[in-house]
C-alpha cells in the first residue's frame, strides 16, 4: 500500500515563491489544536509544526508558516477544522 508523504524543499533548488501572493496566513494560536493538518495541503510545503508557549492544546505546538515560499493561496485557511488561520493583505 502506498504512503503519503509530506514532500520538504531543498532550499538551496527550491525558488522563493513568496513575493508571488498578496495574502499571507495568520495562524490564531488560542484556536490551532496542533492537529497538522494544513502540513500536508501546503504546495508549498511553507508550513511546520512548531513549539510554541502561547498554544492551548496538549501537544504545546501550532502551525508556523516559511513566508519566503508562502504564496499566499488559503488552502491551509480553507482546510483548517478549526478555523485557525485567517488570510491577510501583505
Ligand atoms: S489545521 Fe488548523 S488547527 Fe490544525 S495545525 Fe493547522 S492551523 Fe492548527
Ligand atoms: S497560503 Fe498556501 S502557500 Fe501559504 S502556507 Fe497556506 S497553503 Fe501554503
Amino acid at each position: 500500500m502506498e504512503k503519503g508523504a509530506v514532500i520538504k524543499h531543498d532550499l538551496k533548488k527550491a525558488p522563493k515563491t513568496g513575493d508571488w501572493g498578496y495574502m499571507s496566513p495568520k495562524v490564531d494560536k488560542s484556536r490551532c489544536s496542533g492537529c497538522a493538518t494544513c502540513v500536508p495541503f501546503c504546495p508549498e510545503a511553507a508550513i511546520s509544526m512548531v513549539k510554541d508557549p502561547e498554544a492551548k492544546n496538549n501537544k504545546g505546538e501550532v502551525s508556523s508558516f516559511d513566508y519566503d515560499f508562502c504564496k499566499g493561496c488559503g488552502v491551509c485557511s480553507d482546510v483548517c477544522p478549526m478555523k485557525a488561520i485567517t488570510m491577510q493583505k501583505k
